[in-house]
């Protein structure tokens, strides 16, 4: 920390957050409940994030600027998205690099490089596909009708709240909730129609038809384990695979896919066990409901970025709904701000996928971007011939948001920093490579992993566990 001392004063740090005379005491304790009156009011049941430092913005007031003459439902013949996902099914990927991964991870195997031993590809292979299928109006479980009892009947700020509690049970660290206007059913792709009719159904020529009676739509947060993240990341000049990533430290993110599912299927199966429908009609991008509710920004790479976890998300996730819903209103955490000056994840981006401008532009850089938004385009196509996401996750990795406080209390002082003053989001962003989270760990990290000691290890999903877990 010494090192930084010369960049930013004391002083000058505490003056900016309007601290000067209340000691460092107050400083380095960023967490107080609230600091006037004002924010005490403020917060309610209905807030995300009960952080001082999150200002909630009034609804439809965005960190991201939208011009909604421009803006529209996504339409998948005009925005042809590459093909990205999975080990064989990335169309877009050159033969070339397909060749490489195949070598890549057979030259781990048989040579034993710790985070790329069979070990690794079984730990890695055995998380992915592992979820329910889920039909897009909810699974089926017992309804009121069915039971011989009235459908659950609540106000909508006690049915939000109910909705966060029962989320929050199934997996989803944050929840909001979003009323249903035009602006908003421009976040599905043209092939949702709305309209008036009773309960939701499908069309031959692939339409999915809502009622517009369902006004609501409840949104949750998948998280992605930013501790197994870390060991994804294969930077080292001096590695024979130079930014690719471990498949040991993937395993993070799988299980995050197979996690998404279930939490959906049980916030879903909720929705339907009160009497409600519950509807998850097609979406080609997640962020915006995310931006809209509350739960996140949006950053430089465009998907999540999320005040508490970064960009270790999976998804935001979200249903339509005829359960009244109070919304919850979108956040300003001084995130977007802060991505003009950090560029970390634009850095290390190995394909030149993320911008390296400091402002967002309204311009569009792939067939596969949605135009009408001021922000930092990403290249997909660039992406996925690289191989990303599947063999790369590096801008995911950096993000200095996306790492908790196991090193210092530091990333709490950040976070209330950066939603307060953006006098020092360049010193954050450089302080944040002290920490290595863009270096490569060492062969004795990765194996050690196979022996951390499961008494103290915080960072596995133990089914059965509160939150606490022991
Ligand atoms: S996954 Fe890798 S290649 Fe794709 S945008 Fe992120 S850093 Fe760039
Ligand atoms: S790494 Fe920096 S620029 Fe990129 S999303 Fe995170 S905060 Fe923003």
């Amino acid at each position: 920390m010494t090192n930084y001392h010369s960049s930013v004063s004391r002083r000058d740090f505490m003056k900016a957050m309007g601290l000067v005379g209340a000691g460092m005491g107050a400083a380095t304790a960023v967490t107080p409940a609230f600091r006037d009156l004002d924010e005490l009011t403020a917060s309610t049941d209905l807030s995300v994030y009960k952080k001082w430092w999150i200002k909630e913005n009034d609804f439809g007031q965005l960190t991201t600027e939208v011009d909604w003459k421009v803006f529209n439902s996504f339409d998948t013949a005009k925005h042809p998205m590459p093909v990205m996902f999975g080990p064989t099914a990335n169309g877009a990927m050159s033969a070339k690099n397909l060749a490489n991964r195949k070598k890549r991870q057979t030259d781990g195997m048989l040579n034993k490089w710790p985070g790329s031993t069979l070990r690794d590809l079984a730990l890695d292979g055995a998380t992915g596909g592992n979820y329910p299928s889920i039909p897009w109006n909810g699974p089926n479980v017992s309804t009121p009708e069915g039971r011989g009892v009235p459908r659950w009947e609540g106000t909508p700020e006690d049915n939000t709240i109910m909705c966060k509690a029962a989320s929050h049970f199934y997996g989803a660290p944050r929840c909001g909730a979003i009323e249903v206007d035009d602006k908003v059913k421009k976040f599905f792709n043209t092939s949702v129609v709305w309209e008036d009719t009773d309960t939701a159904y499908t069309t031959s020529d692939g339409k999915q038809h809502v009622p517009n009676k369902c006004k609501w739509i409840l949104t949750w947060l998948t998280k992605q384990n930013h501790a197994m993240n870390k060991y994804t990341l294969r930077n080292n000049p001096d590695d024979p695979w130079y930014n690719t990533v471990f498949r040991q430290g993937k395993a993070g993110e799988n299980q995050a896919y197979s996690h998404a599912p279930q939490i959906q299927y049980q916030v879903m199966g909720f929705l339907k066990g009160l009497g409600y429908q519950a509807i998850k009609a097609t979406a080609s991008g997640n962020t915006q409901f995310g931006v809209w509710s509350g739960l996140c920004e949006s950053g430089r790479t465009t998907y999540a970025l999320s005040p508490d976890y970064g960009l270790m998300v999976r998804y935001i996730d979200f249903c339509i709904t005829d359960l009244p819903l109070a919304p919850t209103k979108p956040i300003n955490a001084g995130l977007s701000v802060f991505c003009k000056n950090c560029m970390t994840c634009a850095k290390v981006c190995p394909s030149n996928t993320i911008s390296l401008e400091k402002e967002p532009s309204w311009d569009t850089k792939d067939p596969g971007n949605n135009p009408g938004l001021k922000t930092w385009y990403l290249n997909w196509t660039t992406c996925a011939e690289y191989g990303g996401p599947f063999d790369c996750v590096n801008c995911q990795t950096v993000c200095p948001f996306s790492h908790d406080n196991d090193k210092s209390a530091i990333h709490n002082i950040i976070r209330g920093t950066v939603g307060t003053t953006h006098l020092f989001d360049g010193f954050f962003a450089n302080m944040e490579k002290f920490w290595g989270y863009n270096t490569q760990l060492s062969d004795q990290v990765h194996t050690d992993w196979w022996y951390r000691d499961l008494e103290t290890w915080e960072h596995d999903t133990l089914l059965g566990f509160g939150t606490k877990g022991w």
